[in-house]
């Protein structure tokens, strides 16, 4: 595995899409469950202690993932990124990372979490061969976190997880915050000033109409764009280019060289265009969209004995025919009343 990530050259043979986008990246959620309940993507009103997850057998196992993460690497996919629900909720992760990061054409692997179990396991996860760990945090100020985190997570424990992932030698962190107009977006500057020279890159990310239930509006979105002038304003900012076409964040330094931000500005300035990203659910679904509707059951060939070829072939054929960018299509489809989506606790970020 060559790490860090350096400019990705676009694989030629993986397959392209019907607009042209080979898949390069896959992200692989490993369970449904969470053990925080953030409003914005998996309201605690709506997912009570009695909620049906996915029960062990319906997920895939660690033989079903590493074998389907063989296939999409033979197809061109060159980076993973392990998500959920709460990843490391999943036993043994670092057993599927260590299997993972074995696989040839495999670049880069990375992992999303909200960082509540991170100290346990951050020395398993680093010798298994992680190398890039994504953090949540969407507020410095205990009682706004604890409400984005919809009461079950207190801001402490993702700072002992960044020390943590500091101390075993994660290097540079991606801290990801979504931003909810009138709830924590007057934190921002807060935030921003707590990662300034840290190494660490924070990144701002618009509030998405992901799933069905998380009660989106559009007035709650807050436009990356009003969040770069208010930080700009205090400490000026300068755009940086991408480093490859797939980045969803776009990247800013700052002009005195204390580090760098990201914003993922998905509903304000829509990335469909170089989207090249596959999703896997924890039952093992294949989503070409984060806003699709459906999935294309992989677990099912897989289960009944289907070859890898037939199971590469089955994956190039859906992939080819993907469509997909609902994002530059959001006005008109939520007028069309497209509305039903994928929860993103299923498939991740
Ligand atoms: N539980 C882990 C976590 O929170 O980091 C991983 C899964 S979570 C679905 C992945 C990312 O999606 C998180 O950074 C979260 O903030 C983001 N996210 C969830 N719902 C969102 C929404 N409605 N709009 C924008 N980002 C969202
Ligand atoms: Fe859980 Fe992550 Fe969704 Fe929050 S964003 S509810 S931590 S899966
Ligand atoms: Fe990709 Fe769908 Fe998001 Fe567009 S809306 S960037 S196609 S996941």
């Amino acid at each position: 595995m060559t790490l860090p990530v350096a400019m990705r050259l676009m694989n030629e043979r993986a397959p392209a899409d019907a607009l042209g986008r080979r898949l390069s990246d896959l992200r692989i959620s490993v369970i449904d469950r969470c053990n925080f309940r953030c409003p914005y993507c998996m309201p605690a009103d709506q997912y009570a202690h009695d909620h049906a997850f996915l029960r062990a057998r319906e997920r895939l196992s660690f033989d079903e993932i590493e074998r389907l993460a063989r296939i999409f690497a033979d197809l061109g996919v060159r980076k993973l990124r392990l998500t959920g629900g709460e990843p490391l909720l999943r036993r043994d992760l670092s057993e599927l990372v260590a299997r993972l990061a074995a696989i040839d054409g495999v670049e880069d692997l990375a992992l999303t979490s909200n960082g509540a179990l991170l100290p346990r396991h951050a020395q398993a996860l680093r010798d298994a061969g992680l190398r890039r760990i994504t953090l949540s945090l969407d507020s410095l100020d205990p009682d706004i976190y604890r409400r984005m985190a919809g009461g079950r997570g207190e801001v402490g424990q993702v700072l002992d997880a960044i020390e943590a992932a500091e101390r075993t030698g994660f290097g540079t962190l991606k801290i990801n915050c979504v931003v909810l107009r009138g709830v924590n977006e007057d934190g921002v500057p807060e935030l921003a000033g707590h990662f300034r020279g840290s190494g660490h890159v924070l990144r701002f990310i618009e509030y998405m109409d992901v799933g069905t239930l998380n009660g989106w509006r559009a007035d709650r979105v807050v436009p990356g764009a009003e969040l770069r002038a208010r930080i700009h304003a205090r400490w000026p900012l300068e755009p940086l280019p991408r480093r490859a076409l797939s980045e969803t964040a776009s990247r800013w330094r700052y002009a005195d060289g204390k580090g760098e931000l990201g914003f993922v500005d998905s509903v304000s300035a829509p990335f469909c265009g170089n989207c090249t990203r596959a999703r896997l659910s924890a039952d093992g679904k294949l989503y070409t969209c984060l806003f699709a509707r459906n999935g294309h059951d992989l677990r099912g060939p897989l289960r009944a004995g289907e070859s890898d070829e037939a199971l590469r072939a089955r994956i190039a054929g859906l992939w080819s025919l993907r469509g997909d960018r609902y994002s530059e299509r959001r006005a008109e489809l939520r007028a069309a009343g497209v509305v039903e989506h994928v929860e993103m606790f299923k498939i991740g970020g």
